[in-house]
């Protein structure tokens, strides 16, 4: 390993590392270096072990309950046989508990490991992307503007390199990076020549060698300080776990009553005792916690296989609840394919030059004011000319291409005017600017930018070979304005020859203006229909860019963001915005009514969405580059491009959209809408059919009638009729018409207070169901005590099972709905069914049970009355008492 990489001139850290910056290592060589120094990573989230799970299960407050019930039972009265019976009840339950929760566990991994990084690598004489874990100390690596570094290690070349540390130093300005050689005794935040693991390029590119990977980097070392890392648990988890303490409370409480009530009424205490404690257990819908992981993590899942990337179970809740999504235009909306289409210097535009030949362009070049544009337009370009595959931004893709065409040699014309002093483009000052070496005259000053921002720098004009002063400045405004009108994205350039460099402040004053290209980007075909399905869904989409109000109009006209006859205040202007801390309510209606902000900066973006949530919307944000983080950490939910957006961008980010498909985030709002439904469908479920035990054994011990359940019977009631239902559930599609619903609100709690009174209605249908057939079965029937408890039983398991069809929306009909054609629920049903014949022919097993041979005419009855508990549900949900 080696020591001290700042403090040694970098071939040395070089040879040290056996390494060459030329060639890179070897393949084998790096493979070997695997072996040595161990993959770099720093397991941030380590996953459980499955002798965790294990244990866990056991930890869990049902079990331990229940075991804690079977001692003393077994201590008052030594039942082998029924002991036994429980104690396989709660290994079913813990293994039940375990395989659902394995499940889950290994869909987040596979997850994980979707969302892997890659880096920029030399080896074997080749520049390849290769998947960071893979690094090793010794390779060259390769870094640009938006790259999140990925191993610690030292600068071998920068190109105006500056890195933000603040993931490691805490420090949120930039650091410009250097080459040279340090003392031995610099500081972490010193350390000038080394970049680290973590922290990400704000601007510049460079070549380094990795000196340190996983917990040897800086980062590794931190992390491994703080080892207890705190289980991560979803608001929709920490939720449901509410909901199930206070729910133990409430049966605690109950369980106690029905204890005291036998034991006044002289009832068997023992056989008190074990329904109370049965009962309790039989409230708790102890699966839900982990049904609703499995629910989210298969929903994860789904739509990585569509090329959606969620990296936060929770944002699948978040989902279902947004109603705002913000979004930039270039590549989002746009195609992002630039291609020069309008020229306008001196006094003439020439439109559509896209499809003109050669002749006409070298006509053109004839006049200085053209060829100045082209020289700025490569020079004051950043395009590396020498990339394998030319990536950058797209809009100096097109001038590096256009100038191409017109058989210039951009790379010759960089040759010979070398670059002194580069100010980059940045989203706030809107412009770029570049002092360029010639031979005739010394230095020129090349400006490219949006026309606001350099108009004000020129005072002259260069026209028909001659600089002339600049008098027509409206008439280009109004020109610009037509040009974005049209949706043409426009850049300005201007110029100045100095003879010696000038002082930093007068690098941009008296600029000669030249003239202006407009660029066509053309709308995707396929966003116009995925708006048209989000306006149907409630969502309003919003568009925050940038570039000009008009070519931004044009551009959200075309797809659909606004409608053509759209009021003018539909599109507001960034310097118009006022977005202090109080707002007044034209104001706030103002800013809410808008579906266009142009000229936005990023600080304004991230206003702007602080402002949305403050009036209670859910937001979600598209961004690609550095500037956009903390908008995108702001926003409800951050989504960034796969392939088009910065590394950096991909981190901060709740969602990544693989393939770059604005589309993709319907199917990402279409799943967490039907998985927030299918989780409430279950937690009404299980509730409802919680509540029907609890309240029928209640009742029946107040009525004087036989016991409808014993305690084991509770307990297999609870495995197989909660269980498979509640999955199926899950497993559903979600219903047709759920785009074309509005959001859900924020905030608003898994059981509203209609779906507790369904809960509650529902639950009372089946008691019903088991009530009235027990005092059936008593009064009428005349049947014997454990015919009345079968009879009560059977027809539980059943009414149970029916109760799952309650759970779909009353506008759908009965036939037609999303539970009835979810061939899972079909499958629970059945399984469900095989179980409970089998358990009642299984000798054995039907004695634990205490179940007894009944009748034909007695099973007709508990047909009708399970039946009958479902039609009874299905009257009030159609006179609307339900959900
Ligand atoms: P969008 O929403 O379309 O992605 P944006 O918010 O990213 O746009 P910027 O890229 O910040 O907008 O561009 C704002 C303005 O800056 C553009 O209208 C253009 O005039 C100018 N501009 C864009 N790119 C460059 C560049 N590389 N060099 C100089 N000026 C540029």
């Amino acid at each position: 390993m080696i020591q001290v990489p700042f403090a040694i001139d970098v071939k040395n850290v070089v040879q040290t590392l056996n390494s060459s910056i030329q060639f890179g290592l070897t393949n084998e060589e790096a493979k070997r270096r695997i072996q040595e120094y161990g993959v770099n990573e720093i397991a941030e989230n380590k996953p459980k072990s499955k002798w965790r799970i294990l244990i866990d299960q056991f930890m869990d407050s049902i079990i331990l309950i229940l075991a804690l019930a079977t001692f003393f039972t077994f201590l008052f009265s030594p039942d082998l046989l029924e002991t036994i019976a429980i104690l396989i009840v709660i290994l079913i339950t813990v293994a039940i508990g375990f395989i659902m929760e394995l499940q889950g566990v290994r869909s987040l991994e596979s997850l994980r490991k979707m969302g892997v990084t890659e880096s920029t690598v030399l080896r074997d004489r080749q520049i390849k992307r290769v998947p960071s874990s893979l690094l090793v100390p010794g390779d060259i690596i390769l870094i640009e503007t938006g790259d999140i570094v990925s191993a610690d290690a030292r600068l071998i070349s920068v190109d105006n390199l500056s890195v933000k540390e603040a993931s490691l130093t805490g420090e949120s300005i930039a650091v410009i990076k250097n080459l040279k050689i340090l003392a031995k005794n610099t500081s972490l935040p010193e350390r000038s020549n080394m970049i680290f693991k973590g922290t990400s390029v704000i601007q510049g590119s460079a070549k380094a060698i990795v000196t340190y990977t996983g917990f040897q980097t800086q980062l590794g070392k931190i992390q491994q300080m703080s080892t207890t890392v705190e289980e991560q648990r979803t608001p929709l988890e920490k939720k449901l776990n509410e909901l199930s303490k206070w729910l133990i409370w409430l049966t605690v409480i109950f369980a106690i009553l029905i204890f005291f009530t036998g034991y006044l009424r002289g009832m068997d205490l023992i056989e008190t005792f074990k329904t109370a404690i049965a009962l309790a257990v039989a409230a708790i819908p102890e699966g839900l916690p982990i049904v609703a992981t499995i629910a989210l993590a298969r929903g994860m899942l789904k739509l990585s296989k569509r090329k959606v990337i969620i990296k936060k179970m929770e944002s699948i809740e978040t989902l279902g609840a947004t109603n705002i999504i913000c979004t930039d235009k270039t590549g989002t909306l746009t195609e992002d394919k630039m291609r020069v289409h309008t020229l306008a210097f001196e006094d003439d535009i020439w439109s559509a030059i896209q499809n003109e030949e050669s002749d006409f362009f070298s006509q053109l070049l004839q006049k200085k004011s053209f060829n100045s544009i082209m020289m700025a337009s490569v020079l004051c370009n950043n395009i590396d000319l020498n990339a394998l595959d030319r990536r950058g931004d797209s809009i100096e893709l097109a001038l590096i291409e256009f100038a191409e065409k017109l058989k210039l040699d951009p790379k010759k014309i960089k040759e010979s005017n070398p670059e002194e002093l580069e100010i980059p483009f940045d989203t706030n000052s809107k412009l770029m600017v570049t002092l360029n070496q010639n031979e005739s005259i010394g230095t020129t000053i090349y400006t490219k930018g949006a026309f606001e921002s350099i108009v004000n720098f020129c005072t002259t004009i260069l026209k028909h070979g001659e600089v002339q002063e600049f008098v027509n400045k409206n008439e280009w405004f109004d020109l610009v304005n037509k040009l974005a009108s049209q949706g043409l994205r426009v850049l300005s350039f201007a110029y100045k020859d100095v003879t010696a460099k000038p002082r930093k402040e007068d690098i941009l004053s008296n600029l000669t203006f030249i003239g202006v290209i407009g660029f066509l980007d053309p709308a995707r075909d396929d966003v116009k229909d995925t708006i048209k399905t989000y306006k149907s869904a409630g969502i309003k989409v919003v568009m925050l860019t940038g570039d000009h109000p008009g070519t931004a109009k044009k551009v959200a006209e075309e797809v659909g963001i606004l409608s053509k006859d759209a009021e003018n205040n539909s599109v507001l202007h960034g310097q118009d915005l006022q977005l202090t801390e109080e707002l007044n309510d034209a104001i706030k209606e103002q800013l809410l009514n808008a579906l266009v902000f142009a000229r936005v900066t990023p600080e304004q973006k991230l206003k702007l969405i602080t402002f949305y949530q403050k009036n209670n919307h859910t937001v979600g944000m598209f961004g690609d580059g550095i500037n956009d983080i903390p908008a995108l950490r702001k926003a409800d939910i951050g989504i960034a491009m796969g392939i088009r957006g910065t590394q950096a961008a991909r981190e901060a980010a709740d969602i990544i959209l693989k393939n770059d498909q604005f589309t993709a985030m319907e199917l990402a709002i279409k799943q967490g809408r039907a998985i927030f439904d299918h989780i409430r469908q279950f937690v009404v479920y299980l509730l409802s059919c919680n509540l029907a035990e609890v309240v029928s054994v209640g009742l029946a011990a107040l009525l004087i009638l036989p016991a409808p359940l014993l305690p084991l019977q509770i307990l297999f009631l609870n495995l197989v009729t909660d269980i498979f239902p509640a999955l199926a559930l899950g497993m559903g599609k979600g219903e047709v018409d759920i785009m074309n619903l509005p959001p859900r609100k924020a905030n608003e709690p898994i059981l509203t207070p209609k779906l507790w009174s369904s809960t509650i209605i529902y639950g009372l249908c089946i008691t019903a169901a088991v009530v009235g057939i027990t005092a059936y079965a008593h009064f009428t029937l005349k049947a014997s005590p454990s015919e009345i408890n079968n009879m009560a039983f059977f027809t539980l398991v059943l009414a149970q099972l029916l109760n799952v069809f309650n759970m779909s929306k009353t506008e759908v009909p009965f036939l037609s709905n999303e539970v009835i054609k979810n061939p899972w629920i079909w499958g629970a049903f059945v399984v469900s069914i095989l179980i409970t014949i089998s358990v009642y022919l299984i000798t054995p097993i039907a004695n634990v049970l205490h179940l007894v041979d009944l009748s034909r005419e007695q099973f007709g009855w508990v047909i009708v009355f399970a039946l009958g508990s479902l039609g009874l549900a299905q009257i009030i949900k159609r006179l609307g008492g339900t959900f």
